[in-house]
């Protein structure tokens, strides 16, 4: 990979390896998520969202997540094992407002490059991110132990923060 392609290159005109790359690992994208929508008389799964809605985070992670490294750990089935895990591609970028601002696909998609806490600007390490705050580690309930019913009691402000 060339140094600093992400300054260089478009998110379209990375490669695969690049576009993996990109990817800080903080697992924000593995957390529950839900839409405010008065007329709903239960929640149910979705994957739009209009533009008077809010979306809002939760701290509910997936049971597949290894919430110590943040990283799946069956991330090869995981759109057979989890059908609402979210795969971002060149081709569903518009649907970039779900992710977390901090988002690095998000971040450089609106023009504010890759934060001083990316790995790729600490030798592939997740450390700084970590000592940042800027992923999941330490904040999350497993979705296994969370009562799904109450899913308001676990919303999370932390999840929408960033970091330049
Ligand atoms: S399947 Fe893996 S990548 Fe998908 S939400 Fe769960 S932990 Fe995250
Ligand atoms: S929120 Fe974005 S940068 Fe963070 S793990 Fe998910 S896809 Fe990668």
């Amino acid at each position: 990979m060339e140094d600093r392609f992400w300054e260089t290159k478009s998110l379209d005109d990375m490669s695969r390896e690049e576009w993996e790359a990109i990817c800080d690992g903080c697992a924000k994208c593995c957390l529950h998520k839900f839409i405010d929508d008065d007329d709903a008389v239960e929640a149910a799964p979705t994957d739009y969202m209009e533009h008077n809605e809010t979306i809002h985070y939760t701290s509910i992670a997936c049971d597949l997540l290894n919430t110590k490294t943040c990283s799946c750990t069956r991330y090869a089935e995981r759109q057979q094992l989890v059908p609402d895990c979210v795969k971002l591609t060149k081709e569903n970028l518009k649907d970039i407002f779900f992710m977390p601002t901090s988002c690095a696909y998000r971040r450089l998609h609106e023009g504010r490059g890759l934060p001083f806490w990316h790995p790729l600007l600490n030798r592939g390490k997740k450390t700084a991110m970590h000592r940042e705050g800027m992923s999941v580690r330490g904040k999350t309930v497993p979705e296994s132990d969370a009562d799904l019913d109450n899913f308001e009691e676990y919303i999370a402000i932390w999840p929408l923060e960033d970091l330049d």
